[in-house]
């Protein structure tokens, strides 16, 4: 199935973020992709958020990969853009938090799109306008 979602301020991909973060359950896996600036980030902060992360915690992962935030389920956010290749995404034990005890999230999934499970919720961030973005 597809749908799609257009916003058109940083607001409401936030507010966009947070129903999908009402939602999301332990063992989920969402994948992000879209170029440097498209909102990803800004997305996962309102999915954080919903699912019950303190403001603030999130940060962005770029130099640990991925971080865990405390929620309503744990919240594990990855972002791939410095992986060189999907050797270096084994070494971090990312494999071993795929549908385990919290939801995941992944900036960057195209760098190694087998990393996805087949069930993933896989979301393209397209920008149409300065301040639109379609999801
Ligand atoms: P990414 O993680 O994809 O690199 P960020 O979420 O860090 O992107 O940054 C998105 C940038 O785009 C921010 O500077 C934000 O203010 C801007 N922006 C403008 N319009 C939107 C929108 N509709 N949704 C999300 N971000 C937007
Ligand atoms: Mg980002």
């Amino acid at each position: 199935m597809r749908a799609s979602f257009t916003t058109r301020s940083p607001e409401e991909t936030h507010a966009l973020g947070v129903r999908l973060g009402l939602l999301i359950r332990a063992g989920d896996f969402v994948g992000l992709s879209g170029d440097l600036g498209a909102g990803k980030t800004h997305f996962v902060r309102g999915v954080a958020q919903g699912a019950g992360v303190g403001s603030g915690e999130v940060s962005s992962p770029t130099f640990a990969i991925v971080l865990p935030y405390c929620g309503r389920i744990t919240v594990y956010h990855a972002d791939l853009y410095r992986l060189r290749d999907a050797d270096e995404l084994y070494a971090t034990g990312f494999h071993d938090l795929v549908g385990e005890d919290g939801a995941l999230l992944v900036e960057w999934i195209d760098q190694v799109p087998d990393a996805a499970p087949k069930d993933a919720l896989m979301i393209r961030i397209e920008p149409l306008e300065e301040t639109e973005r379609q999801f």
